[in-house]
């Protein structure tokens, strides 16, 4: 693709790498056929390609963002199965993520659009207001029917991670908190063959926290030092993705720092992470740093040693300590995992290893409609395609369903009573951690 910034431009490094991006584009459109957006639309502006050009005419006249241009790219999911598809190494990603900032520089959102990203970029960072938020949402639930449908779909979220749903005639399996069952120093080893620091996240420990429990007692039954390093929290993606750069770079900042700490002071092999929209944000700090005089080194070696879970867990020799009973799970590939970190059939070869019967779901590239803050955002579509990914999910007849990203875990859950786990929650399960699943002792119908 030809472009036209000026050398004044140009001597931007954030133009010069978008400039970078274009130009390996060639049009050919393949992305196009992969867009979950696109599927439902098939408007070319809702598909890569027409993104890309939307973003291109901006950033090139570095003109203001106009409503066509918002309209467009706030419907992208970056769910980067474009990036998969494309034959030519577009990092649509790094391109969305400028656009995104110019918009938020140059472009005044209508006031209740406005209000609703700044109560996000308040509350979910951060894990005590999320709760706070939950309770408040639980407490005007009664009032739902005159809410606006962004709201109700907050609503939905915690009335979903409160009620423990039982068996239903569709499923003889459920999901069982086992954070009491197990105490997580339980099978600790004296000697560890690898220290690892484990991000706990924001929004994750406040809606599931039995997955970075399981996390914990995996990894420490297996003989891996498992330390939760002071100061970190939030990655900054929700906020990254909303173009809120200062309050995305804040929150990365200080866990930088904290993970700097400890691998000076009792090194690091990896830094894990259980929600894979989190993973990729890690593994991004590189870039996203590397003007930062002052950042860049260390957000490279973070960069490093970031892995999700499912990486850390393939390099142990696991203990099957219990056999399981027959539990066929269909495998739903997280977005974040299978497109932005390259990690589709690992996992899945964890899980039958382990002794579960995976399934594969068809579509199993098309994002679920989560995607961070989108299934709030952009209601209508998430919608959509959550009831896309369920009917997907539902036609296998799985006894449980299995994902790598709180965000997906949550969305599913909002449109299927089949119980839905985090793939580690399930490989803790058979090296000798509590079931995730109540199995109830009828048969499956
Ligand atoms: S990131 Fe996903 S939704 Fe956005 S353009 Fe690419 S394929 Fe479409
Ligand atoms: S597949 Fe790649 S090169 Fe082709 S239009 Fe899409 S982004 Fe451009």
């Amino acid at each position: 693709m030809q472009t036209h910034f000026s050398l004044a431009r140009l001597a931007d490094p954030d133009v010069a790498d978008s400039d970078r991006i274009l130009r390996a584009c060639v049009h050919c459109g393949f992305c196009t056929a992969t867009c979950p957006t696109y599927l439902l639309t098939g408007d070319e502006l809702d598909g890569p390609r027409g993104r890309i050009y939307l973003a291109k005419d901006m950033l090139e006249k570095d003109r203001p963002a106009d409503a066509t241009t918002v309209k467009h790219l706030d419907r992208c999911l970056t769910c980067l199965a474009c990036m998969t598809t494309c034959p030519s190494g577009v990092n649509y990603m790094h391109l969305v993520d400028h656009a995104r900032r110019h918009i938020e520089r140059t472009y005044r959102r209508p006031l209740h659009d406005r209000l609703m990203r700044k109560f996000l970029a308040f509350v979910l960072p951060d894990a005590g207001r999320f709760r706070v938020a939950l309770a408040a949402a639980r407490a005007i639930r009664p009032f739902r029917r005159v809410l606006p449908v962004r709201v109700r779909r907050l609503l939905e979220i915690a009335r979903r991670e409160r009620t423990q749903r039982a068996p239903t005639t569709r499923s003889r399996v459920d999901t069982v908190d086992a954070r009491a069952a197990s105490p997580l120093l339980s099978h600790a080893r004296s000697t560890a063959i690898k220290r690892v620091a484990l991000l706990p996240g924001c929004v994750q420990p406040a809606l599931r926290p039995q997955i970075n429990d399981a996390t914990i007692r995996l990894l420490r039954r297996h003989g891996v030092e498992v330390v939760i390093a002071s100061g970190t929290g939030c990655c900054g993606a929700l906020v990254h993705h909303l173009g809120k750069e200062n309050p995305a770079r804040a929150q990365a900042r200080a866990d930088i720092d904290a993970w700097s700490r400890e691998i000076d002071d009792g090194g690091l092999d990896a830094i894990i992470v259980t929600a894979s929209g989190c993973g990729t944000m890690l593994k991004d700090y590189g870039f996203i740093f590397r003007n930062d005089a002052a950042y860049a080194h260390k957000a490279a070696q973070v960069s490093v040693l970031a892995r999700d879970v499912t990486e850390v867990i393939a390099g142990l020799a696991l203990e099957a300590a219990v056999p399981l009973p027959a539990v066929s799970v269909a495998y739903h590939s997280a977005c974040s995992l299978q497109h932005g970190q390259n990690l589709h059939t690992l996992p899945q070869d964890l899980l039958r290893k382990s002794g579960f019967t995976v399934l594969e779901v068809p579509e199993g590239h098309i994002c679920c409609g989560s995607a961070g803050t989108y299934s709030l955002l952009e209601p209508e579509m998430s919608t959509r395609l959550r009831e896309r990914k369920v009917r997907n999910l539902e036609a296998l007849r799985p006894d449980a369903i299995a994902t790598g990203n709180i965000g997906c875990i949550t969305q599913i859950a909002q449109g299927t009573d089949i119980p839905i786990v985090h793939t580690v929650e399930l490989l803790d399960w058979a090296t000798g951690g509590p079931s995730p699943l109540r199995i109830a002792a009828c048969p499956h119908s």
